[in-house]
């Protein structure tokens, strides 16, 4: 199937996803994770109207860029971890960091995106897996995160993300869709911007989108198998 069908069912699944949970579709962003796939891939779905996209990695971006830099609406978030020495290549090439885990991070972004007169939309990540490959910051040291973002003017905090342990059975994450939405709901006094929660794989969408979903990251389901690991 071409990468125009796969997204075509994806949007449907999308919608009735939402319509299960008496959601309205524009509440759900849909982001095509195109990392470990060749930039023609990406093409093909901007071709098809998708305009938001996820990378894994700085490098892979760059080597992307000069077949993308003519589409000015693309849309491309950061959504694998990012060191802080390779901020200021991310703030030049992606239009929102998802996966702040730091304050040190969040300070070298924000240093870069003011001398780039930027602001920077970014998510926190959080970790609340317990596998030692899981990436993001753990849940109780959101509070002080959060607080110490406020004087980085450059940053605009968006909402939480976090990747569920792997599984092929899409309940299994469920209470970690949860827990993330009660973090954000706890953390809405301390950042009124931090509404957002970016949860939800091919594999376990439509539970994140019942458990309230705001940008659900769909590699495989659009794009097919990733090449390399
Ligand atoms: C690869 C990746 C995805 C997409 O995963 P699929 O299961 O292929 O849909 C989503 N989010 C993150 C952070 C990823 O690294």
């Amino acid at each position: 199937m071409s990468v125009a069908e796969n997204l075509a069912i994806v949007r449907t699944q999308l919608a009735e996803a939402c319509a299960r949970a008496h959601r309205p579709v524009s509440d759900v962003a849909l982001m095509a994770v195109s990392k470990m796939h060749p930039v023609e891939s990406l093409l093909e779905a901007y071709a098809a109207g998708q305009r938001l996209f996820g990378e894994n990695r700085v490098q892979e971006v760059q080597a992307k860029q000069p077949a993308l830099a003519h589409l000015a609406d693309l849309e491309l978030h950061l959504i694998g971890p990012l060191q802080s020495n390779k901020a200021n290549r991310a703030v030049e090439l992606c239009q929102s960091i998802d996966t702040v885990d730091s304050l040190k991070l969040a300070q070298r972004l924000n240093t870069a995106a003011a001398a780039l007169n930027k602001t920077l939309p970014i998510f926190l990540e959080v970790k609340l897996s317990p596998e030692e490959s899981k990436h993001g910051l753990p849940p109780e040291e959101l509070p002080a995160l959060i607080d110490a973002l406020a004087p980085l003017t450059n940053l605009v905090p968006q909402g939480l993300m976090t990747v569920p342990p792997w599984s092929t059975a899409p309940e299994t994450a469920r209470p970690y869709f949860r827990h993330l939405r009660q973090l954000r709901d706890e953390s809405l006094t301390r950042c009124p911007t931090l509404t957002g929660l970016s949860i939800g794989m091919s594999n376990d969408f439509a539970v994140a989108i019942e458990e309230g979903s705001t940008c659900i990251r769909i590699g495989t389901a659009i794009f097919g198998k990733r090449t390399q690991p």
